[in-house]
């Protein structure tokens, strides 16, 4: 199949070079088009813009930081809108807005251009390894369509509802995974601080109901080693945060804890820590605690 992908970044280049490596015949673009280079070299070919991909492909893929991004690509003058025909199929990877997810559906619906949002989960092991959950929103006919290609980056398939609802149900999932993060880090620097080493306490919860999938897979290479290499960077987490509590504010729903996670966010941005890993908003609380959680644990 003819196969489109846009945004190459610390996602992208893994799920789309399982989908060359599937056998299909790509067309890739990026505004870093040294990112394409791997692939080039692996014969894809190269689109100049958005809309030349979308002139190349059924099936336009982009993965992309955020809202605007995805805006100027999918309905920008040189965008895909421009380039694709009624019968064609975008999928959207981002971490997007709902509420923009379902204005694009829309817009492209009314090209005959048929649409997913098909935000993703796993973290850019799952990514290079093939696992990612793919949480999808649009019409199901579609998403059964699409499904050949979605197995090829990842392994956990879900159809969330119609459109704009997998970007719903990735917020919801994000909200959570990312406001654990400090509180986290606030209940290791007690137990640290209260003379339990961050190892023992590691190994304590990892057995016990505090337990969370995010921590067991991303103490003992991330905050236990001090390595805060991205990952997922704080900048994404924080444009995540942000997303979810535009939606809350968007439905009338009230909230207190995302508030607290997104200031430590924006405070490890501020202090130029938004291309290091989510993981490094732990540092705040270890400079307000005056402690270090390090260890050395085996990852399971
Ligand atoms: P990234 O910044 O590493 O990659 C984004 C890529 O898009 C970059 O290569 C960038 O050059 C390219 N790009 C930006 N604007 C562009 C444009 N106008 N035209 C063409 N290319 C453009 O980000 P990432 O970590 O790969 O994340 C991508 C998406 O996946 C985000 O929405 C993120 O929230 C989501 N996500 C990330 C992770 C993770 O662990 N990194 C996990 C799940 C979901």
């Amino acid at each position: 199949m003819d196969v489109g992908f846009i945004g190459l970044g610390a996602m992208g280049r893994h799920m789309a070079r399982h989908l060359q490596t599937a056998g299909h015949t790509m067309t890739v673009n990026d505004i870093r088009r040294e990112a394409a280079t791997p692939f080039l070299e692996a014969g894809a070919n190269w689109g100049d813009t958005p809309k030349q991909v979308a002139q190349a492909a059924e099936v336009v893929f982009t993965s992309l930081p955020g809202p605007a991004d995805v805006e100027l690509v999918a309905t920008g003058a040189e965008g895909i809108i421009a380039g694709a025909s009624s019968g064609q199929v975008y999928v959207d990877l981002s971490t997007n807005s709902p509420v923009l997810t379902r204005r694009l559906h829309a817009e492209f619906a009314a090209q005959g251009v048929r649409m997913l949002d098909c935000p993703v989960s796993g973290g850019t092991v799952g990514a290079e390894a093939g696992t990612l959950a793919l949480l999808v929103g649009g019409d199901r006919e579609l998403y059964e369509e699409v499904l050949p290609l979605l197995n090829c980056i990842g392994d956990k398939p879900f159809y969330c509802g119609p459109s704009g609802a997998g970007q719903v149900c990735k917020l919801v999932n994000n909200y959570i995974s990312l406001s654990l993060t400090p509180l986290l880090a606030e209940a290791f620097s007690i137990g640290v601080k209260s003379g339990v080493d961050a190892g023992t306490l590691y190994e304590a919860v990892v057995r016990s109901t505090g337990n969370t999938a995010s921590m067991q897979r991303r103490y003992p290479t991330g905050l236990l080693k001090g390595n805060f290499a991205p990952g997922f960077t704080v900048n994404l987490g924080r444009k995540d945060l942000t997303l979810g509590l535009q939606l809350a504010e968007d439905f009338g729903v009230p909230v207190q804890f995302g508030p607290m996670a997104l200031a430590e966010y924006a405070a490890s941005a501020d202090r130029d820590r938004g291309l290091l890993d989510t993981g490094s908003v732990a540092l705040m609380q270890e400079e307000r605690a005056g402690v270090e959680i390090r260890a050395d644990v085996e990852p399971r």
